[in-house]
């Protein structure tokens, strides 16, 4: 069975509290764009679940995300026929993107099927947040605002077609540093989500754009300039907008005019602020077309 896993952007990222056990409450305007890995899962007949992929410094082992979510799902069930599971991955490793989360989403959805285990799209979504806080919003895939640690979704009319000019700058940014570091009391200014999910609604790109923002992104700029730079670059060729996704490095930039973001695209490539880039589009959850060039 293959299977594709897409990567997220957000469009907005607003903490607006800490829960007693450590995580994070955030409000978050998602986006699926056409950056994916390939995954390839076959029943095997070693028992077990064995891993493989193209990245030499990604854990094959049960600290991969892609066996984890394997594992829940067969161990529920007692399935105790093994399974092989191929991962290829283009999407940018802990950048922003939900790389892992999408790939175990995945594999959550290809093992239900594979197994004929039965489960509901919302029971994978529940057996998702156990692996991480965006797994339910990759199983559910197209723009969506996110709350609580990410698990309470609300699926949003797909966002109006744009170019999207994706970046990852060549620095490594931990999540639990930029959580750690960051002073909720401090915050200057929350992005409008609410008004951002009604300009979504009313398919407005420039209203989106223009509402764009990430709280996260006041800790990893002190600490990586590269990102404040990428932004300018974009928006100095055209991008309506330019924004960090997550909590980084990665930054994106939306376009409405094609020409400029190929333009933009091929001169950051010769520029040393980036070595992963990628111009793609939205991919909404309705048609899961892919649109734009990975
Ligand atoms: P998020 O946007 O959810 O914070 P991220 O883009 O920052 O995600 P990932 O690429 O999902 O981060 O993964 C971060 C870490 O998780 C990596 O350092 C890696 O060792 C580990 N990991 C485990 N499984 C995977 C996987 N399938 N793909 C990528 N990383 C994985």
């Amino acid at each position: 069975m293959k299977l594709k896993a897409f990567a997220k952007i957000n469009l907005g990222l607003d903490v607006v509290g800490k829960r007693e056990d450590g995580y994070h409450e955030v409000r978050m305007i998602m986006q699926t764009v056409g950056i994916f890995d390939r995954l390839e899962l076959k029943e095997s007949s070693e028992p077990g679940i064995h891993v493989s992929t193209n990245l030499s410094f990604l854990p094959n082992d049960e600290n991969n995300l892609v066996y984890k979510a394997a594992k829940l799902l067969m161990q529920e069930k007692g399935i105790e026929e093994g399974l092989s599971i191929r991962l290829d991955k283009h999407i940018p490793v802990a950048a922003g993107m939900a790389g892992g989360s999408s790939d175990a989403a995945a594999v959550l959805v290809g093992v239900n099927k594979l197994f004929h285990m039965g489960f509901s799209t919302g029971e994978l979504m529940e057996r998702g947040v156990k692996i991480g806080a965006d797994v339910p919003y990759c199983v559910m895939r197209g723009t969506a605002l996110s709350e609580g640690i990410g698990e309470i979704l609300t699926p949003l009319a797909p966002m109006p077609d744009c170019h999207i000019l994706v970046a990852k700058p060549p620095v490594n940014v931990s999540t639990k540093f930029v959580y750690e570091n960051l002073c909720l009391d401090t915050i200057e200014k929350h992005p409008d989500i609410d008004g951002m999910a009604q300009a979504v609604g009313r398919g407005n790109l420039l209203e989106i754009v223009e509402r764009m923002g990430n709280v996260l992104e006041s800790v990893t700029e002190k600490n990586y300039p590269v990102i404040r730079d990428l932004k300018t670059f974009m928006k100095d060729r055209g991008a309506l907008g330019a924004l960090m996704s997550g909590s980084g490095p990665t930054v994106f930039g939306i376009f409405q005019d094609l020409s400029s973001a190929r333009k933009a695209c091929d001169d950051l490539r010769k520029t040393e602020m980036a070595r992963q880039i990628y111009l793609t589009a939205p991919v909404n959850r309705k048609t899961e077309s892919e649109k734009g060039d990975v």
